[in-house]
């Protein structure tokens, strides 16, 4: 069980890189260095309470499939080297499988392209009771496309004007409200490393053996793109945070911290929805009883 004083200190954590209105959203006031309140001496006690969280989170994942009300989808966004994978992972470790779903978004196959942009993002929601993750998403529709805007030839679109952008924002905000009428949850993570951080790990999977499976020469193409890229992703934030739907910005220069940042949010999105065991009716106590009977008589 989760005290209130922790669901308050969790709250606060996170509050800094939360944003529920973009309005006056400016990428450059979010420091990707940033620890918060820890600084690296901290390293160890923060991961040993990301551990209790990781219990937490199976506790609360139990309570979600037995409520059965709402879906939880859980949408990161990064540069490459960013550390996706490793959140996913680790903030992940200890809940049921059979309950979460991973789906990674590449770029789109012919017959994706021969849809409308949120078409497979849609065939993978989650069901209620379960927590979906994208690794990218229909975001990519105004990151990358943006920042590669030749890539909107192949979809075949019927009207592709100077709005485009405008109207995806509008198309994607409604969506999400969409969702969250119909009982999925939707949090929205944007792991924010910095141009300087990123070369550091682009040479550290150059150097280290074990690390070469994980080198693109792509990555290392797209890297060139870096302003564009974070021009994009501040008007995406500006446009498409909302208060069902909040973005997190969180720092990503140090993986302990961004661990835990995502690990805090994703147990206060579950908290955010008083879920409760279903409550046993009079009749289903005394079938209950007679099945005990039945069971100790045998
Ligand atoms: P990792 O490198 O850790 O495996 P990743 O998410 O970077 O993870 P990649 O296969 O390297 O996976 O990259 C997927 C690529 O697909 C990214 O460059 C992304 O921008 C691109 N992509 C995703 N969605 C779209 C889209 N809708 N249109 C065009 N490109 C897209
Ligand atoms: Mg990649």
């Amino acid at each position: 069980m989760i005290t209130n004083k922790q669901t308050e200190k969790i709250r606060k954590y996170i509050k800094p890189y939360r944003i529920d209105d973009g309005k006056n959203f400016k990428l450059k006031n979010f420091d990707p260095d940033d620890t918060g309140e820890f600084s690296k001496s901290d390293k160890e006690s923060l991961k040993e309470v990301l551990e209790e969280g990781i219990i937490q989170l199976r506790e609360l994942q139990e309570k979600l499939y037995a409520d059965d009300k709402w879906g939880v989808l859980l949408i990161f966004q990064a540069m490459d080297a960013a550390g996706k994978d490793g959140a996913i992972k680790h903030v992940f470790s200890g809940i049921n499988p059979q309950g979460c779903q991973v789906t990674s978004f590449k770029s789109p196959s012919t017959e994706e392209l021969d849809h409308d942009f949120l078409w497979r993002c849609n065939k993978n929601l989650p069901e209620r009771g379960r927590f979906g993750i994208f690794n990218r998403s229909y975001y990519e529709e105004v990151l990358v496309v943006r920042v590669h805007p030749e890539y909107l030839g192949a979809q075949k679109l019927p009207d592709n004007d100077n709005n485009i952008w405008k109207k995806r924002f509008q198309d994607i905000t409604q969506f999400e409200k969409y969702l969250h009428h119909n009982g999925i949850l939707v949090r929205k993570f944007f792991l924010n490393v910095s141009k300087k951080e990123q070369k550091r790990r682009f040479l550290e999977r150059l150097d280290k053996p074990n690390k070469n499976w994980k080198f693109s020469q792509a990555d290392v193409k797209e890297r060139q793109h870096w302003d564009e890229y974070m021009d994009a992703y501040e008007d995406m934030i500006r446009n498409t945070a909302s208060e069902s739907a909040p973005w997190f910005v969180v720092p990503a220069n140090n993986k302990w911290y961004t661990r835990a940042i995502v690990g805090a949010a994703v147990i206060d999105a579950l908290l955010s929805l008083n879920l409760e065991f279903p409550k046993v009716d009079k009749r289903h106590l005394v079938e209950l009883q007679a099945a005990r009977e039945a069971l100790t008589n045998e």
